[in-house]
């Protein structure tokens, strides 16, 4: 059964029962089956720079005492900042966690597979489905589904976003800063199947490996 969908989530489409993530790829079409777990890099960039959240596609909080969610495996950590935007906490992280195939576990007992995206192209010539390659950084999770998931919190007032180097390029916009910002808890939402290296970035942070 899908898991219910947090009223803040309302405002996004509806495919096969899920509501589609403000972040993912999709066609023209609403017909079309959305692209669940490939993001947009134009939509990723508008929700990080203007705050706003990856899921839900409004505003995070920025009152007083307010906080957002990040959801954040042992290599984010490592490099320090999560390239997916941040979250509401108390809905849309859940839901996030209950409903995507990568977090809520479902995926790591599927065969790792590359996704055709030219094969997914809808053939309208307005869709921005025609720009889709099978490029690298669209496919940067392929083989990386085991990997365990944390949930983080953090005041709405330590939001900094990270720039710096990405495949030579200088000053890209990589994300939502997690290094240098403290959180008010951590917590494993996925367990996933920790890699030796997932043990030892656990250790190093001091991340718990059990719920
Ligand atoms: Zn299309
Ligand atoms: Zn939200």
């Amino acid at each position: 059964m899908s898991p219910r969908i947090p009223k803040r989530m309302k405002g996004c489409p509806v495919h096969g029962g899920l509501a589609v993530p403000e972040v993912a790829a999709r066609h023209l079409d609403p017909d079309y089956r959305p692209l669940f777990g490939i993001n947009h890099p134009g939509r990723v960039n508008n929700c990080l720079i203007n705050r706003l959240c990856g899921n839900c596609g409004t505003p995070l909080s920025s009152r007083p005492g307010g906080k957002y969610a990040l959801l954040l495996r042992p290599a984010d950590f490592g490099r320090g900042y999560s390239s997916e935007p941040a979250l509401h906490p108390s809905d849309c992280a859940p839901y996030a966690v209950s409903a995507c195939p990568l977090l809520n576990g479902r995926l790591a007992s599927y065969p790792t597979r590359r996704r055709d995206l030219e094969a997914e192209r809808c053939g309208d010539p307005e869709c921005d489905c025609r720009l889709w390659t099978n490029a690298p950084d669209h496919q940067e999770r392929a083989g990386a589904d085991a990997s365990p998931f944390y949930a983080a919190i953090y005041r709405q007032e330590d939001y900094r976003l990270c720039v710096g180097e990405k495949r030579g390029r200088q000053g890209v916009l990589l994300g939502v800063a997690a290094a240098g910002v403290e959180s008010l808890s951590v917590k494993l939402v996925t367990k996933g199947d920790p890699s030796s290296l997932d043990f030892a970035r656990a250790l190093l942070f001091g991340l718990p490996l059990s719920g």
